[in-house]
């Protein structure tokens, strides 16, 4: 049972998108960004939205196919999705060969903010925040060819665009259901945008600036919505939550309407007062995750995120005395040069953490990011991040990406339109074996992207901050 779907029918509607998330309906409708979309949709009065997920080939809402719908809309949140979302057309029958196709396609998110692997696919690209250019895109989305808005890429016209973001005065309402990776009928709140920190590698910390802010009233009208349809968990949704400046008031107001709350990953610097950890476990929170990325000092230095081991440590301590049971911990490997040492640290931190509270936590490879100042840096070598991915998991239960996968993930987030002509063969299989031998048949010298690097996105997208600023990033951690 999904509460709060659109009750606009498929012929109320003069445009008709068929809003496709790339996974499951679970994941959907955990989806804060996605239902926030739908939202936007369907308020238009002459627009009506309707979901499909892989799950389906039928709408939610009508059980109508993929083919009656005029437009396809969709977001993606990480790279390796885009080509979920190019089987599922597929199999839905609706050509991939945007050339051959009647029906345009159109995607968003982060993880298509480079939109050069998609110039053989998609329409087009929203870039930023929908909520800045959907309603305008609306108004002109029967022109295809000739849409010129900024935060959107014309992958037809190829006319270089840009975007920024403004404030957050708009307001959402969410789908409402038991059916989510939250468990049942969690309120998503979204108290900030963007991230006060800028973390060298972080597409949050570089693309999305300024951070912003939601205006408190509109946060409470927002809860109480949500809370007067039955809402049983507040989910904080955002990368830099608790740098909202009256994030402990809402917090203490949300345990006086006896609802728990779940908080994202957090900048240590905001979880050093004991008594608000405390506030924390009084709403629920049972689990703690800190980000600490780097162990190392130099490198800590290097990305930008100097948190020191010793804080996370006490940070721990504290969370610990405040009735806090599980701690969640991210850390990154893959940058060039990375030695054993480097990882050794790491292992012996994640130690020390379990030492006091059990502990959890999840080994991502460096995967560099547009718009950031390490989209000019190499990766490491495969085989080396391969023989510290081994030490990791023979020395810990940490979950560990595999390196592989992050090659495939960089081509997509660092390619090119040759990335696109790859794409349109490899879509059917996220395989790395598969990509690298159908890119030497084709002459494509993957290597020239992962260690070296060209930045043709920065010649047709600029963001809020200049590329300049981009490059002196990149060359004070050098
Ligand atoms: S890694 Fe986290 S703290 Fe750093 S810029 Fe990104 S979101 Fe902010």
């Amino acid at each position: 049972m999904i509460e709060g779907l659109t009750k606009k029918r498929f012929v109320d509607g003069k445009i008709r998108i068929a809003l496709v998330y790339p996974g499951t309906l679970k994941e959907a409708l955990s989806s804060l960004g996605f239902m926030i979309i739908y939202d936007i949709l369907n308020r238009d009065e002459e627009t009506v939205a309707h979901i499909f997920t892989v799950e389906s080939p039928l709408s939610v809402e009508e059980n109508l196919p993929l083919k009656a719908y005029d437009y396809i809309l969709s977001s993606i949140h990480f790279e390796p999705r885009v080509t979920t979302l190019m089987q599922y057309l597929e199999r839905m029958g609706i050509p991939l060969e945007r050339e051959k196709r009647e029906k345009p396609v159109y995607v968003g998110g982060p993880g298509v903010w480079n939109p050069l692997p998609l110039y053989r696919f998609a329409d087009g690209v929203f870039l930023g925040d929908g909520e800045e250019s959907l309603p305008s895109f609306l108004d002109v989305i029967h022109e295809r060819k000739d849409i010129h808005l900024p935060g959107f890429y014309n992958l037809w016209s190829e006319k270089p665009t840009s975007f920024s973001y403004h404030d957050m005065s708009f307001m959402y309402r969410h789908l409402m259901s038991d059916e989510t990776t939250y468990g049942r009928r969690p309120i998503f709140m979204e108290v900030n945008r963007g991230c006060h920190y800028a973390c060298r590698f972080c597409l949050i910390g570089w693309a999305m600036r300024p951070p912003r802010e939601r205006p408190l009233e509109d946060v409470y009208t927002i809860l109480h919505h949500h809370v007067d349809r039955g809402g049983r968990k507040v989910v904080f949704v955002g990368s830099d939550v608790l740098s909202y400046p009256h994030i402990e008031e809402v917090i203490r107001d949300i345990i006086g309407m006896g609802l728990e709350v779940s908080v994202p990953s957090s900048r240590v610097e905001r979880l050093d007062d004991p008594f608000f950890l405390r506030v924390l476990a009084k709403a629920g929170v049972r689990t703690l995750t800190i980000a600490p990325e780097a162990v190392d000092e130099g490198r800590k230095a290097f990305i930008a995120k100097p948190i020191s081991n010793e804080k996370v440590l006490e940070i721990v301590e504290k969370a610990k005395w405040a009735g806090i049971k599980r701690i969640k911990l991210y850390f990154m490997i893959g940058y060039p040069n990375t030695t054993e040492e480097e990882v050794q640290k790491i292992i012996d931190l994640y130690r020390r953490v379990k030492n006091i509270l059990p502990a959890e936590g999840t080994v991502s490879v460096f995967i560099p990011k547009p718009y950031t100042p390490f989209q000019f840096l190499p990766m490491e070598r495969i085989d080396n991040t391969e023989k510290y991915v081994k030490l990791l998991r023979k020395e810990t239960d940490l979950n560990v990406m595999h390196p592989k996968r992050a090659v495939l993930q960089a081509l997509l987030s660092i390619g090119d339109k040759r990335i696109g002509d790859l794409l349109m063969k490899v879509y059917h299989n996220f395989n790395y074996h598969l990509w690298i031998r159908k890119a030497r048949d084709m002459g494509i010298d993957i290597d020239s992207y992962l260690y070296q690097r060209d930045t043709p996105w920065l010649k047709i997208i600029s963001t809020s901050m200049p590329a300049s600023l981009q490059r002196k990033g990149f060359e004070v951690a050098l």
